[in-house]
């Protein structure tokens, strides 16, 4: 009767090296955010949202910015933006 191994004795799994921000993962997306400025309140709620930290306020011009290079696309921003000042397009670009 076979034994299951011990976590000692598993081979490691694989690990990348680099840190997510080391790779472009915008080029992924196949929706592409873009906010209306007359919808925006600048709650920051989308900020807090974006799993990829692909938003951010910038306090100095006093609004919100894609980083488009790490935006994956997934809607989660339009999705909880509280006055739909976001829409998904097919299109790159803000
Ligand atoms: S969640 Fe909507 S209203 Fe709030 S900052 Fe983002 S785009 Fe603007
Ligand atoms: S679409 Fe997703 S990854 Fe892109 S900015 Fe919105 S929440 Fe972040």
């Amino acid at each position: 009767m076979s034994r299951e191994k011990s976590w000692k004795e598993i081979s490691p799994a694989g690990v990348c090296s680099k840190p997510s921000t080391a790779f472009l993962t915008g080029d992924w997306k196949t929706f592409t955010p873009v906010r209306d400025l007359e919808k925006c309140t600048t709650c920051l709620l989308c900020v807090i949202y974006c799993p990829d930290g692909a938003i951010r306020f910038r306090s100095e011009a006093g609004k919100i910015e894609f980083d488009y290079r790490f935006c994956k696309g997934c809607g989660i921003c339009a999705k909880e933006c509280p006055t739909k000042a976001i829409t998904m397009k097919l299109e790159k670009g803000e």
